[in-house]
């Protein structure tokens, strides 16, 4: 069985204390390999060879910086049939899906922020006997703390910026789902990324992750988790003064008029509720249907949900594969049977599936449930499995209320042919992202982030380059 290694100093390495955790492959529910149980010796070393690449990478010319970041993104594409299979063996997601899209999104991230340092600029403002102009300077040694449902994706999405910008990072990737971190890491030395400018460091949250927050020497942390995590790593984080960027839970309304595309929304539905599992923070896993075509828009979408294949993620045509490991299985399982408690009706799905060949595998069938009021827990909590509620309204204020009464707000899904009230109800959603007739679009120049539990900060295009600099105003005067 192949280790994982950690990435420090330019080299694949072993943890220094020699201890390891137990990966398993989700669709069979067996351990296939081990990943590194870091402590703090090997985040020192990480930080220590970090320190030693900043004066390197930072002063090299941007030209040069964004060429080595475009060959790690050519070799990610060079690599992706490998990519992709090894991100559903860890998992459990669809290969297809891995292919299609967690792959080609880890390498267009490098590829989108080593264009997009060649086109940063600053500012400079006049005045009479003087000129202000603003340095944009990188921070230093940085980290960033990615989560397990879009495990290589995520993991890009922070470091690449990072890069960028010209900072050295040490990435903790989850250590649910590491394996695409490790090969990435096998990507980045035959790409010639200089040592000690990227480490990548395994392990447990609570050792791993807490010292990279505690650590006087980190700079910046870029977080994407749970709202407890990120709760965690703030407290930690606000008496040192760290710049902080938290990309945390969600309990996204999806919101369908009558006057919608049916067709389209219904079709779309689908995916928002059950892509990857139901594990991905943008899923509208509250879908609001106005009352006219409530009963029609449900027996569709039960329909269309039951003819989903749930099963192996090696087969072509699963839709729905296992969840990522036997925690998160029984913690969602759990959900619903607080939702049965608390009076809802399982339309369809709501139980454990065992496909054949695989029945210590961790699938559950794709769930809605409808008969349950907008305050009880199954409504109000991020569940992030493969379970949605249906509920029907009658007015949009009606249907604002019920959008905005969670804790979180992340993003919101509205579905209408009137320009005018989508306008409206985008205006007064509290979340970070709307999207109208559409979901998962997604154009990396944006802004991406969350409004109350689901986030502080902004990442995506300018944004995350600027989180990943420091200001700093020159002002020169004439006489
Ligand atoms: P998690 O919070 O349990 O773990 C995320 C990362 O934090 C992991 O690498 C973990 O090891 C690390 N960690 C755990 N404890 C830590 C600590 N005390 N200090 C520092 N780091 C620690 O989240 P998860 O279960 O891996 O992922 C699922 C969650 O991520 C969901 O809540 C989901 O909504 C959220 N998510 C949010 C976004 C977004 O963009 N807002 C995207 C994807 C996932």
């Amino acid at each position: 069985m192949e280790k994982i290694t950690n990435y420090i100093d330019g080299k694949l390495q072993s943890p220094i204390s020699g201890d390891y955790i137990d990966l398993y492959n989700p669709a069979k529910g067996v351990v296939y390999s081990q990943v590194p149980s870091s402590d703090i010796e090997d985040v020192e070393q990480a930080i220590a060879a970090a320190e030693a690449a900043f004066p390197v990478w930072s002063n090299m010319s941007i030209d040069q910086r964004s060429m080595i970041m475009s060959k790690i993104a050519n070799l990610i594409d060079q690599n992706l049939d490998a990519l992709a299979k090894a991100e559903s063996l860890d998992n459990g997601k669809p290969i297809w899906l891995a292919k299609k899209v967690d792959i080609p999104r880890a390498s267009s991230n490098f590829r989108f922020f080593a264009q997009a340092i060649t086109q940063f600029s600053t500012s400079a403002h006049e005045m009479t006997n003087a000129i202000n102009y603003t340095l944009r300077q990188p921070l230093g040694v940085v980290a960033t703390i990615s989560p397990w449902n879009l495990p290589l994706y995520l993991f890009t999405w922070k470091i690449a910026p990072a890069l960028a910008a010209g900072n050295t990072v040490i990435a903790k990737p989850s250590e649910v789902t590491p394996m695409s971190a490790f090969l990435l890491s096998e990507l980045c030395i035959e790409a010639g990324l200089p040592k000690g400018v990227l480490n990548i460091i395994h392990g447990d949250g609570l050792k791993v992750g807490a010292e990279l927050s505690k650590h006087k020497k980190i700079k910046a942390i870029s977080f994407t988790g749970s709202t407890r995590v990120g709760a965690e790593i703030a407290k930690v984080t606000a008496p040192m003064f760290k710049k902080v960027s938290l990309e945390m839970g969600g309990k996204n309304p999806n919101i369908i008029f009558a006057d919608c595309d049916y067709e389209k929304a219904l079709k779309t539905s689908v995916s928002s509720s059950f892509a990857n599992q139901g594990q991905i923070c943008l899923c509208g896993s509250r879908i609001y249907v106005e009352r006219s075509i409530y009963d029609k828009f449900k027996a569709d979408f039960v329909e269309k949900t039951k003819a989903m294949k749930v099963g192996p993620p090696d087969q072509a045509d699963t839709k729905q594969g296992a969840l990522v490991s036997k925690a998160h299985y029984e913690k969602v399982l759990n959900h619903i049977e607080i939702a049965k408690s608390e009076g809802g009706n399982i339309l369809t799905g709501g139980e454990a599936v065992f496909p054949a060949g695989h029945e210590k595998g961790w699938y559950i069938a794709p769930t809605i449930i409808d008969g349950l009021p907008n305050m009880c827990r199954t409504n109000q909590e991020e569940i992030f499995g493969p379970v949605v509620t249906i509920m029907p309204f009658d007015t949009e204020e009606e249907v604002l209320g019920y959008a905005n009464s969670t804790d979180y707000g992340l993003s919101a899904t509205l579905w209408t042919e009137n320009l005018s009230r989508a306008n409206r109800m985008a205006k007064h959603i509290h979340a970070g992202i709307v999207w109208v007739n559409t979901w998962l679009l997604r154009d990396l120049r944006t802004p991406f982030g969350g409004v109350k539990n689901s986030g502080v900060g902004r990442e995506g295009g300018f944004e995350a380059l600027r989180f990943f600099t420091e200001p700093k105003n020159v002002c020169i005067q004439f006489d």
